[in-house]
């Protein structure tokens, strides 16, 4: 696996690469849009220049709206459009290869099925409104409620009609959400049981990044926890036999840390990855 970090944007995106390659990384993840300044075209053309003489090969994007692309309410959704459509031309115009997100949920009164339908038909208006030519993955997510995307199939159903009309797309995988959704990561058989079912559920080709995270939630609990590598319940064994899979070689690994993690908590992580070999 090709391993990356996510990285803050306080010091701008070129900040956020420059720390991205003090950790050795190949790959990195950037929210494509902060609060409130969009980003000026030299800032942009400055971190692409940048990037081609780095070791950071690999670019992913994470949407930071968490839009209502699922929402019955026509007007929410819309809203969730028009942002989705910016972080999409951000990300591009940033050279991102792919951009994460996540499904969202659907609206009390409709069904998952309903929920689903709604959000992949949104994702490609604002793929085709915004031009960019970008593999959108979706990511697992921890459950609960009417959140989409925590059951595999979720994750299946929503690619069916965008792979259909001929957009790219794929998933990221989660490993701290996927414990949380119930799929016990933490050991070997657990972990490859796990890829089998993904595997004959949305294809091996269509897995297309891994966010690389410990947890402190309990096993299905659908808790959102991220915790540095060897401070969770994941631990090595699991994670050892995802990184030995040579289908995984070339796909980046990003690991996400709490919020205000500092330089040191991100080099403990990918040591710690890097150790079991990846
Ligand atoms: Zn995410
Ligand atoms: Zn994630």
């Amino acid at each position: 696996m090709i391993l990356g970090a996510h990285c803050p944007l306080s010091g701008g995106f070129s900040g956020a690469l420059r720390q991205a390659q003090d950790l050795g990384c190949g790959a990195m993840q950037v929210f494509p849009c902060r609060r409130h300044a969009e980003p000026s075209a030299e800032e942009l053309s400055d971190f692409r220049r940048a990037r081609e003489s780095g070791s950071v090969r690999r670019l992913l994007a994470h949407s930071r709206f968490a839009p209502c692309l699922g929402s019955s309410d026509e007007g929410m959704r819309g809203r969730s459009i028009e942002l989705l459509d910016r972080e999409l031309r951000l990300a591009a115009a940033l050279g991102a290869e792919a951009f994460v997100l996540h499904a969202g949920a659907y609206s009390e009164g409709s069904s998952r099925e309903e929920g689903l339908e709604r959000a992949a038909a949104a994702v490609r208006e604002a793929l085709d409104r915004s031009g960019a030519g970008l593999t959108v993955l979706f990511e697992n997510v921890p459950g609960g409620g009417r959140r989409l995307g925590s059951a595999l199939e979720d994750l299946g159903r929503i690619l069916e009609p965008l792979r259909r009309a001929g957009r790219p797309c794929g998933v990221c995988v989660d490993t701290a959400h996927a414990w949380a959704a119930g799929f016990d990561l933490s050991c070997a058989e657990g972990m490859l049981r796990f890829l089998s079912r993904l595997h004959r559920v949305v294809g091996a080709d269509s897995v297309g990044a891994f966010h690389l995270n410990d947890t402190r939630a309990l096993l299905g609990s659908q808790r959102e926890s991220h915790a540095e590598w060897g401070g969770g319940f994941l631990g090595a064994e699991g994670l050892r036999a995802l990184l030995s899979r040579p289908e995984y070689a070339d796909r980046p690994g990003i690991v996400e840390l709490p919020l205000r993690s500092d330089r040191e908590a991100f080099r403990n992580s990918l040591a710690y990855l890097r150790r079991l070999g990846a």
